[in-house]
């Protein structure tokens, strides 16, 4: 029985001190951010951390990173939650994987650091060279397999303006007929989700992309009847719907503005209109149209 106990004991104090280890590393450590008050000692550590972080790695490249996790409540946007909290749209965006500043609902837990930067998939070594900085200050986001946190990294210039939808060009002059979003059907008045938005339009006016890509779709589709699919940077993609025509064959490269189809009343549609998605990762977008 002393035996045992003994071997117990060490097995014990072997845990003890790798978790001791494990939690002195600070990779795992998450706190939790139970609210967005400035009055809560959370949010206020939080927020201090960050500045002293923000100051150490400007003066002396040195940060001592810690992690919080926020669950999203009802009313919580992307602008308002990186205001509270002192971040960044890169680093929020970047380490909780979104797809775009609408990319986020209610029950959401997302992870904060206590320092500004971009998340990156890749290895130490590699992400250390390409940022110029030791492979210490190059830190595995918890829970995500191969994405590294990099302080003081920003998207590139290029980025953004897809991450906000904030590129894509709307694709014929017609206003916005259905929104995007959970709507009553039009064809059997039950509620489902809309996962673009229609575009009224004439029949057999002309189309166009919506931003430079490359067509990997041009064909009947079930429902969408005739539709033209585009690959854009950054795996976004768009799609359009209903057409009457399609000018543009799989493969082939488009321009920005460029007429890839006419619209029409293909498929499940009713009138002539274009149904209009942006989706990225199989994730769809609100699209945000700009004249
Ligand atoms: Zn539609």
């Amino acid at each position: 029985m002393g035996e045992f106990a003994e071997k117990d004991k060490a097995v014990v104090l072997l845990f003890f001190l790798s978790f001791l280890s494990f939690v002195s590393q600070g990779g795992e450590e998450i706190r939790l951010l139970p609210k967005l008050d400035y009055r809560h000692s959370e949010l206020q550590l939080l927020r201090q951390e960050i500045t002293q972080n923000l100051q150490s790695f400007r003066r002396e490249k040195k940060i001592k990173l810690r992690w919080w996790r926020y669950r999203l409540g009802k009313k919580d946007h992307f602008f308002q939650v990186m205001a509270k909290t002192m971040q960044n749209h890169d680093t929020l965006s970047s380490v909780n994987r979104l797809a775009s500043l609408y990319d986020l609902q209610e029950g959401d837990e997302w992870l904060i650091p206590n320092m500004r930067g971009l998340a990156l998939y890749g290895n130490r070594q590699e992400l250390a060279q390409r940022y110029g900085l030791s492979p210490e200050l190059i830190f595995p986001v918890p829970g995500k397999k191969d994405l590294y946190f990099v302080p003081g990294a920003f998207f590139d210039k290029t980025h953004k303006p897809y991450f906000q939808l904030a590129t894509f060009l709307r694709p014929v002059a017609g206003v916005v007929s259905s929104p995007f979003g959970y709507r009553r059907d039009p064809f059997d008045a039950r509620q489902r989700f809309h996962k673009g938005i229609d575009l009224s339009c004439q029949l057999g006016s002309p189309v166009v992309a919506s931003e430079s890509g490359e067509v990997i779709f041009a064909g009947w589709k079930s429902g969408y009847g005739l539709t033209v699919i585009l690959r854009h940077a950054f795996d976004y993609e768009t799609l359009y719907a209903h057409l009457k025509e399609t000018k543009v064959r799989k493969g082939e490269k488009v321009r920005k503005g460029e007429t890839i189809a006419l619209c029409g009343s293909s498929g499940r549609s009713s009138g002539p209109h274009l149904h209009f998605e942006v989706r990225r990762r199989g994730a769809h977008q609100r699209p945000q149209l700009h004249l």
